[in-house]
């Protein structure tokens, strides 16, 4: 198994689903949606909707209801009313001016060109996912610009780059040199909006989320993740990353690459596709209800809450 600890059950489970309102479920994001709900009902927890809809300019209207409403169908309720980012912007402020108190983050003023620029002129050109890792210019200061964003040191006043272990259920031990990998990144944007990295953060601990299971895309942000929670005082959660869908192309199955919204005319079908990439046994039963209750039995005995050491 993962032959790391990721932290005993103490106290309730708090699980969550949080999509993003760009569009409807589709096949793969039911196998995240449903990896939670399971990890929850298997020990008898609260499992959470949260829509994060920070980044305005690519959700869909009418998307998150679409959502709640497959879900609803597949038999995954959350056990409270969903929680909107968008209307938490307050929550989001306080955590970054405690940030900024704390010296931690400090406003950046560079624009994308200009990151190129002093990244060319140290003969770097290290990318990451398209991006590339800022060179921490304005670490020292504005140097007289106007502010356009908002970043978070990776390197602390001695210097030293941030490192982060973790562990991961399923991927096991896990490190990140989140200095050298990322850089010192973006807790809000040169467009005012919040970035996803401080959203989750906050509203993780806010929700007192106790076990994050999602897409295995998303681990690499894991590390950052905890270097904020750490920085804010918050606990952090056990991690669940699950297998992904791919795509004809290869990459995960997204709109992007052809992914259709998913059918739940037959919610028994759409389980069963589900609960195989998870690599649970075929589900029995006749009904929805049936099924969900032999796949938590089996995700239970799949995926116990801390992995045996190796
Ligand atoms: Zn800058």
């Amino acid at each position: 198994m993962a032959g790391c600890l990721s932290g005993p059950v103490v106290g309730p489970v708090v699980g969550r689903f949080a999509p993003s309102p760009t569009g409807p479920l589709h096949a793969g994001s039911l196998v995240a949606a449903l990896a939670s709900w399971l990890d929850v009902r298997a020990r008898g927890g609260r499992w959470l909707l949260r829509i994060e809809d920070v980044d305005t300019p690519r959700c869909l209207p009418g998307a998150a209801e679409t959502i709640v409403a497959q879900l609803a169908a597949l038999g995954l309720q959350p056990d409270e009313p969903p929680l909107w980012q968008s209307g938490r912007g307050a929550l989001y402020q306080a955590a970054l001016d405690r940030l900024l108190a704390a010296g931690w983050a400090y406003p950046c003023g560079c624009t994308r060109r200009e990151i190129e620029g002093a990244l060319a002129a140290r003969g770097s050109d290290h990318r990451r996912f398209g991006e590339r890792v800022y060179p921490g210019t304005c670490r020292s200061g504005l140097h007289g610009r106007p502010a356009r964003a908002m970043r978070l040191r990776t390197v602390d006043a001695q210097g030293a780059g941030i490192v982060i272990d973790w562990c991961d259920r399923r991927l096991g031990a896990q490190r990140q040199d989140v200095a050298q990998a990322v850089g010192d990144f973006v807790l809000k944007r040169a467009d005012g909006l919040w970035a996803y990295q401080l959203a989750v953060v906050v509203d993780d601990g806010a929700q007192g989320v106790t076990d994050v299971v999602r897409g295995e895309d998303l681990a690499d942000n894991t590390a950052r993740q905890i270097h904020l929670q750490r920085l804010l005082g918050l606990p952090t959660p056990r991690y669940l990353h699950t297998p992904l869908v791919l795509g004809a192309d290869g990459h995960k199955l997204s709109k992007q690459n052809g992914a259709k919204a998913l059918d739940t005319g037959d919610p028994l079908v759409a389980l069963r596709a589900a609960a195989a990439v998870l690599g649970l046994p075929p589900l029995p039963g006749a009904t929805v209800g049936e099924g969900l209750a032999a796949a938590a039995a089996a995700w239970a005995a799949a995926w116990p809450a801390e992995p045996a050491m190796a």
